[in-house]
Parts: structure tokens; sequence; C-alpha cells
């Protein structure tokens, strides 16, 4: 499509790749088949292609509106209008671009100004999150019931075998992930430790700079970027042969840093190596011999949900189906899987009204076959999911771990 950006974004580095993007796009509106909010809303400017033009619209000198800001707000970021776009659309950038320029132009109500403070403060700092989501388990029971279902029950993680292998991967422990969900770094380090290879946590490590890059705190989101690259470093330099990521959410934004960084004199070099080395979990899993992984407890019959992070960003669909079907796990029929759960990083709370739908229409999809458990592979679905679902709902790699 032809653009014709004003001058105030024409001649920046984001207004260059917004404009790139833009071009690539030929309003053929494939996208919008495959559009969650789309599909519950029925509404073009609901969907990629009306989002696009308001983006273009936006770039192009219009006025920006608070109306226009509510169907970008709308958006998920599921990224599922990628995988089917014919033309290679990159809407996930350019939508991050749009929102954080819009940002700046358009101030938040006092309101959504506090919410959104508070989720970059809170849930990227492990330990306060930690110690809010602890106080929520002690007090659950007396919790009001929309507050309760958000407050997973306390899980304990088994023990992380001993470092005994020359064989080094490097995993992230996140920020959410270590309080909320523990056992999933420790069950994949003890399933890697059965294939002779050791995975280790830097401790410096922290956020993966989701939070604050998705919430167009661009800034704060690239300085945590900087912090876990300096982390990982010196495992790197001594030979680590990969960034195994647990959580798709994260290796989906480690997987840009090279592209966000490209431009950071001191780390770009170093952004490049560290998106080259990170890999899905599954996707590692399934290079390797698995016939040493036989699961002990059948889990029964199991729906697997695979996250938009997984599917669209990393683009690994079906691989941890086929690790589990390795390794002797007997799959669940399951329906619309390129769709959204609704939890989409802070989606669920900025949005609960349609993360409640996508969250019911998910479980109605993942369910039809009657499945013993769910499993996934993030810890935000995982959490979402648990919220509403009658079966149990874990990380798969657990049921490797058995
Ligand atoms: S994003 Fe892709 S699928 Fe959607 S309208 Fe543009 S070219 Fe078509
Ligand atoms: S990212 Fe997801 S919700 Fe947003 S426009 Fe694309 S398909 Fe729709």
């Amino acid at each position: 499509m032809q653009t014709n950006l004003v001058q105030q974004f024409a001649n920046t580095a984001e207004g260059q790749e917004a404009e790139s993007i833009l071009r690539a796009c030929v309003h053929c509106g494939f996208c919008t088949a495959t559009c969650p909010t789309y599909q519950e809303l029925n509404d073009e400017r609901d969907g990629p292609r009306g989002r696009i033009y308001l983006m273009k619209q936006f770039l192009e000198g219009a006025e920006i509106t608070e109306k226009t800001r509510e169907h970008l707000d709308r958006c998920l970021t599921c990224r599922s209008c990628e995988t089917t776009c014919p033309s290679g659309v990159k809407y996930g950038r350019l939508v991050d671009i749009g929102r954080g320029l819009i940002e700046k132009e358009l101030p938040r109500s006092p309101k959504e100004k506090y919410l959104r403070w508070a989720l970059t403060r809170v849930l990227p700092n492990r330990r306060l999150f930690g110690l809010m989501l602890r106080l929520g388990q002690v007090f659950r029971p007396v919790l009001p019931e929309p507050l309760r279902s958000k407050v997973p029950p306390r899980k304990e993680a088994s023990p992380w075998p001993a470092a005994s292998h020359s064989r080094i991967v490097l995993a992230l422990a996140g920020c959410v992930q270590p309080s909320a969900t523990p056992n999933t770094n420790a069950a994949a380090a003890r399933v890697l430790d059965k294939l002779g290879i050791t995975m280790v946590e830097a401790p410096q490590a922290g956020c993966c700079g989701a939070v604050n890059y998705h919430l167009s705190e661009h800034d704060r989101g690239l300085e945590q970027m900087r912090r876990n690259i300096d982390a990982w470093w010196p495992a790197i330099e001594a030979g680590a042969e990969a960034l195994v990521m647990t959580a798709s959410g994260c290796g989906a934004m480690v997987q840009d840093y090279g592209h966000l960084l490209r431009d950071d004199p001191v780390y770009a070099a170093k952004a490049q190596k560290v998106s080259e080395l990170t890999v899905d979990l599954g996707a590692f899993l399934l290079k390797q011999d698995l016939a040493k992984l036989k699961i002990g407890q059948n889990p029964g019959k199991v729906a697997f949900h695979c996250p938009c992070t997984l599917q669209h960003a990393m683009k690994q669909n079906g691989v941890v189906d086929q690790v589990l079907r390795k390794a002797g796990v007997e799959l669940a029929e399951t329906r619309d899987k390129h769709l959204c759960c609704g939890s989409a990083g802070t989606y669920s709370v900025m949005q609960p009204e349609m993360s409640q739908r996508l969250l019911a229409n998910k479980l109605k999809a993942l369910t039809i076959d009657n499945p013993d458990r769910i499993v996934t592979a993030n810890v935000g679905c995982q959490m979402h999911l648990e919220t509403k679902a009658q079966v149990p709902v874990q990380h798969w790699i657990e049921l490797l771990d058995s």
C-alpha cells in the first residue's frame, strides 16, 4: 500500500520501519479470518487490516482519538494475523511501534496510567511479585471470588539436579514463573539432566522485558534486555550451547533482542548472538535422543494448548506435540488451535471482558475430547487457563519428569 508519513515520523528509525511494514500490506483482508477480536466483535477496526489502517492514518498525520486507541488496545498482539498473512506483514512490530508513538501523543486517564505503572513495576520485579502472590495465596480463602480465581494455589518445585555434565544450556528464571509455577524450570533441568545436559540459570537475569516493551515503556524494556545479556554473557563465552526457553512469551521476546538492539553500539552484536542461541524447550528436545525419555506415570489423555507466542511468534507449531507423542503421551483432539486463550501478557488485566470471552472459547475448544489434563508452554497461559479449567493445568515438561 502507498504511504506518505508526516515529517515527524518519516525521519526516524521507528517511522521508517513502520512505513516498510505498512507498504508490505496489500489490504487483502485474509488476516481478519483468524483474528480473535474480529471474530468476537465483527468490526473491521477490531481486526488486523483495520488496525493497520488506523496506524497508517496516525503516521500520516490524522488526529488520534480515544476511540482509535481503544481498537488498538483491544488487540492481543497474538500475531495470529502474521501466520495467516500471505505478504509477510510484521504486524507485531507495527503495533508495538504504533502504540509507543501514540502513547506519547495521547495521554492516558489517571486510572489507566496508574494501572499501567503498577503492572510495569510489579510484574517484572521477581521479589515483589513473589511477595504479593504469597500474600494472595495466604488470604485466598477470604478473597472475593473475582480475585480469588486469579490467585493460583501455591506450587512447590522439586529439587534441581546437580550440575554434572559438560553440555551446558542457559535457562531464564524470568519474573512471574519462579513464584507462580516454580516447578517448570526445575522439571526442565531434571529432564535435560537425564539426557546428559546441565541447565543453569543466571541469577542476575530477570524479566525478559516483554511486560514493559509491550506496554509501550520501550526504554525500560530495553534496559532489562541489556541487563539479561550482561547476565548471560559469561556463560555464553564459556560455551553454553543454547538459551533454552520454558516460557514461550519470554522466548519470543528474547529472539527479538537482536532486532530491537540492532542500533545499540555496545549491545548490538551480543544481542544478535543471544537471539541466535535462543530456542524453545520443545524444539531443543526434539533434536536430542528422546528414546531416553519415557514417562513413568500415565498422565491420561492430554490436551495441549500451543501459546500464540510459540506458534505465531517463534513459529514452532506442532513441535511440542511431536515431543509429547514421542514420549508416549496420548494427545486429545482440540479445535481452533490458532486462537488466543485471552491471557496475552497483561491483556487479562487490561481487557478483562474480552479476555474472559476468549478464555471460555478456548476451554471449550480444548475439552471437546474430554482430556484428563491440559498442558501448555507459557506461564501466562497456564495461570489464565487454570482460573476456569475443570481439569489440572500444567507445563508440558512436567509430564516428562515423572
Ligand atoms: S496484513 Fe497481510 S493478510 Fe492482512 S490485509 Fe495486509 S497483506 Fe492482507
Ligand atoms: S495480533 Fe491478534 S488480536 Fe491483534 S490484530 Fe493480529 S490477530 Fe488480531
